[in-house]
């Protein structure tokens, strides 16, 4: 690896790692060099990790054909992410337990990579579009649900680097099982796929939370799978606001493409359980659904600063 060589453009693989597709592409200097690609987390007896390989390696070879040598790998990922160990240490939808994630992409391409939570690098995508929002939560809603605390403009990253597990957080007592082990998370109510699991088990046909979502209104299973989603998804914004006080939420992910079908009743029942104070503005993300891809890429830069940083003998 030609390390400490600084002078040349930045040419960052962004990787954004979900629970049902891994997404990526090449950035040149912060501009996508080709369209991105799209490639299921689960292919046959294949795994994540394996997904996740053979993204890097493929935006390798097309940077390296249309003449850029990467200078770095950045990952966006779900589960529990020590960001400087790069080290993913728990992450229930991917099956990954104390993966050296950074590690092993590194070894792959040959050029330094820097992995973050998921949510993490979606706020980044958000703060780069609106660098006046000091203090929010991004919650990303899709297979899972996740969230990262921005506040005075910094990234709550806490003291093991497991900080915004919102997903995680008990909102229904005795409730359904979740993923962690857990019963009744936020997660296993308000995500993507337990809208769609809510929805079949009381008797609906569909085939993902996007057409649940377009059936509330017009179908009483359909507004009974959503409401219970709007509840928990309120619960938790509520216990966010008592203690954290954000201008704003931002909800990211798959589910908000449903914009005011998800943004209307939520706004609602939050105004309703903070009826002792403000509510925060509830919005959904500035940075579009490409956020945790265009997060990962701007990670990718810093990663690039850091190894100089790390080359010149800073601890
Ligand atoms: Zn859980």
């Amino acid at each position: 690896m030609e390390s400490g060589q600084c002078t040349g453009p930045s040419v960052v693989l962004a990787v954004d790692i979900g629970g049902t597709t891994v997404k990526g592409s090449v950035f040149v200097e912060g501009v996508e060099l080709s369209p991105g690609r799209t490639v299921p987390t689960f292919k046959g007896s294949l795994g994540a990790f394996d997904a996740v390989l053979a993204m890097v390696s493929g935006l390798a070879r097309t940077a390296r054909a249309l003449g850029h040598e990467p200078t770095a790998i950045g990952a966006g990922t779900p589960g529990l992410v020590d960001t400087r160990a790069g080290l993913v240490c728990y992450a229930s939808n991917l099956g990954w337990t104390n993966l050296p994630l950074g590690q092993l992409l590194e070894e792959r391409v040959g050029v330094p990579a820097l992995i973050d939570h998921d949510a993490r690098t979606a706020a980044r995508a958000e703060m780069a579009v609106r660098p006046a929002l000091q203090d929010f939560v991004f919650i990303p809603i899709g297979t899972g649900v996740s969230g990262a605390v921005v506040t005075a403009g910094k990234t709550v990253i806490g003291a093991r680097g497991q900080a915004g597990e919102l997903g995680h957080v008990p909102t229904m007592p005795n409730g359904r099982p979740c993923s962690c082990g857990q019963f009744g998370c936020l997660e296993a109510y308000a995500s993507a796929s337990a809208v769609l699991a809510g929805y079949i088990a009381a008797g609906g046909t569909a085939d993902s939370a996007e057409e649940v979502a377009a059936l509330v209104g017009t179908d009483a299973l359909a507004d009974e799978a959503w409401s219970e989603a709007v509840n928990a998804l309120a619960k938790g914004i509520i216990m966010l606001t008592a203690t954290l006080d954000p201008a704003e939420i931002i909800i990211g992910g798959g589910l908000s493409a449903a914009g005011p079908v998800l943004l209307d009743p939520l706004r609602e029942k939050v105004g309703n359980l903070l009826g002792w104070r403000d509510s925060p503005a509830i919005s959904t993300s500035h940075a579009g659904p490409r956020a945790g891809l265009i997060g990962a890429a701007l990670l990718g830069t810093t990663v690039q600063s850091s190894f100089s940083h790390t080359s010149q003998g800073s601890p």
